[in-house]
């Protein structure tokens, strides 16, 4: 077991503030192994002393670097991207530790779109307009200032990434309080951009519990804006706590998108990435596809096909090769899914694959077999709610006008799926969806392209130029 003293504060690592001077022992955070169930760190449990250090030094060093040429920073950050690609092997072993995701699975969204996505702020910096003219005026857009960014764990360094890379892009300044089960990558982020060299206060990381570390965050008077990532419940409660300070807030919340399958899309394509889009990660994936709808003349062929193609997703130990599906995040998501999954057979849905019971043969870890459901209507919690865990629900309509009804028809509206042998009238019904992206036939990820949700999915976009544009302010002078 690792012992982490530290939050990187003004460019150094500072033990908790309640510990400094004081004979009391400052509390701690311990990090679960969830396939092993072991504790594997520890790492401070900081509060709102900490979070205090952290927001004054980002405020000291924002007009310093905020000052920096864009070319300066763009320079910083593709040394960053560099950096990142070099501890890829220290990544891909923290964060499949931590959060359990399967080795393969984790290099490439841990580890390689992180350093990407990294390395597209550094290009972007290169080209991206400051300033525009429009008739009398000149627009200036200007770093908001300092940056509060609150992250999840089931993605966890690329949501570090998503918010921290293009805030420092832009200027401004970060304080960083990543989810408390995944808090190692976070510390490897930090000790990364350390290595490369940015002035101190620029990035400062302060570990510790949401409702008070986070909350001390989203409530500074010193913080211009909030950046969070995770449920919808807390996010409201984020939003709360910024617009009492009239700070910016951007949201990346739940979801529960629907991949909508018309009657003339190939099934079998459709079904089986459907499955992997679900299974991916454990379910743990705010974008995914939870709700598969068919048409009603195929819908027992699009079971059979689901059922088969899930067998493929057996759970395991994520550091093997083969395994394409490890354990939740800890024991709690696991009881909420299994409660999920209980309350799916008991509200009348047909159970397909998978069901409560724990994976035969895995005794630790917090597995969850995976689970699909047919005959789930509308109104069902298994329809409407977010269960984030790797449980899919297949809902039958009759007409496209149904379909459209049943894909719209929860508070969420973060991503999505429209397969059709007709490119132009899956974009058709892709434009009538209330939701922030849809992938056309299996349109792979872009991770240029804006992500955001409407609704209850969330508040403003990330990544790419949108991205970039979340963390600035605009300022007209006239002339
Ligand atoms: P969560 O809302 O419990 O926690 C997210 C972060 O907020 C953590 O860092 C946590 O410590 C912090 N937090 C908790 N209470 C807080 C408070 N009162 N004030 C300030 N911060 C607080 O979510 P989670 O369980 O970590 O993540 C799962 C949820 O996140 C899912 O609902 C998922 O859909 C959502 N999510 C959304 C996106 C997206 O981009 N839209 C991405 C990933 C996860």
């Amino acid at each position: 077991m690792k012992t982490y003293n530290g939050m990187y504060i003004d460019g150094r690592w500072r033990s908790a503030a309640r510990q400094d001077g004081a004979d009391r022992r400052a509390a701690v955070i311990e990090v679960v192994n969830p396939a092993s169930e072991q504790v594997i760190a520890t790492v401070p449990a900081g509060d709102a002393l900490d979070v205090d250090a952290a927001v004054r030094a980002a405020r000291a060093a924002f007009r310093s670097w905020y000052a920096t040429a864009p070319v300066e920073r763009a320079e910083r950050i593709a040394a960053l991207s560099a950096a990142l690609s070099a501890q890829r092997e220290r990544i891909v072993q923290t964060v499949t530790a931590e959060l359990g995701s399967p080795r393969a699975f984790t290099e490439i969204v841990s580890a390689d779109l992180p350093t990407r996505v990294a390395g597209s702020y550094a290009k972007l910096l290169q080209t991206y307009e400051f300033a525009e003219k429009v008739d009398n005026s000149t627009i200036h857009h200007e770093a908001v200032g300092v940056v509060g960014a609150i992250t999840p764990w089931n993605y966890p360094l690329h949501q570090i990434v998503a918010k921290v890379v293009p805030a420092l892009a832009v200027g401004c300044t970060v304080v960083l309080k990543p989810a408390e089960d995944t808090p190692l990558v976070a510390q490897l982020f930090a000790e990364i951009v350390d290595e490369v060299g940015f002035p101190p206060g620029v990035f400062n990381l302060v570990t510790g519990l949401g409702p008070v570390a986070g909350q001390a965050l989203a409530e500074h008077p010193d913080v211009d804006l909030v950046s969070f990532t995770g449920s919808t419940a807390v996010g409201k409660q984020v939003a709360l706590a910024a617009a009492a300070a009239v700070k910016r807030v951007a949201l990346e919340l739940g979801g529960k998108s629907a991949n909508v399958i018309l009657p003339d899309a190939d099934l079998g394509r459709a079904v089986t990435v459907g499955i992997g889009n679900v299974m991916a990660n454990s379910g743990q994936t705010c974008s995914a596809w939870t709700r598969m709808l068919v048409d009603a003349d195929r819908y027992e062929e699009a079971v059979e096909l689901a059922a088969a193609a899930v067998a493929n997703y057996r759970p395991g130990d994520p550091t093997l090769p083969g395994t394409r599906l490890g354990p939740l995040v800890n024991a709690k998501q696991r009881d909420r899914v299994r409660g999920y999954i209980a309350k799916g057979i008991e509200e009348g849905a047909r159970l397909v694959a998978g069901g409560i019971e724990p994976p035969e043969g895995l005794d630790r870890g917090y597995f969850v077999r995976p689970t699909v459901f047919a005959d789930v209507t509308p109104e069902m919690t298994i329809a409407q709610e977010e269960i984030f865990g790797p449980v899919l629900s297949i809902m039958r309509y009759e007409t496209e006008e149904q379909a459209l009804e049943i894909a719209n028809g929860t508070v969420y509206g973060l991503a999505g799926a429209v397969w059709s042998g007709d490119e132009d009238k899956a974009v058709a019904f892709a434009r009538r969806m209330d939701t922030g992206q849809v992938d056309i036939n299996g349109g792979r990820f872009n991770p240029l392209a804006p992500f955001g949700g409407y609704k209850h999915s969330g508040i403003g976009r990330e990544l790419g130029a949108h991205g970039l544009a979340e963390f600035l302010h605009t300022k007209s002078l006239q002339f």
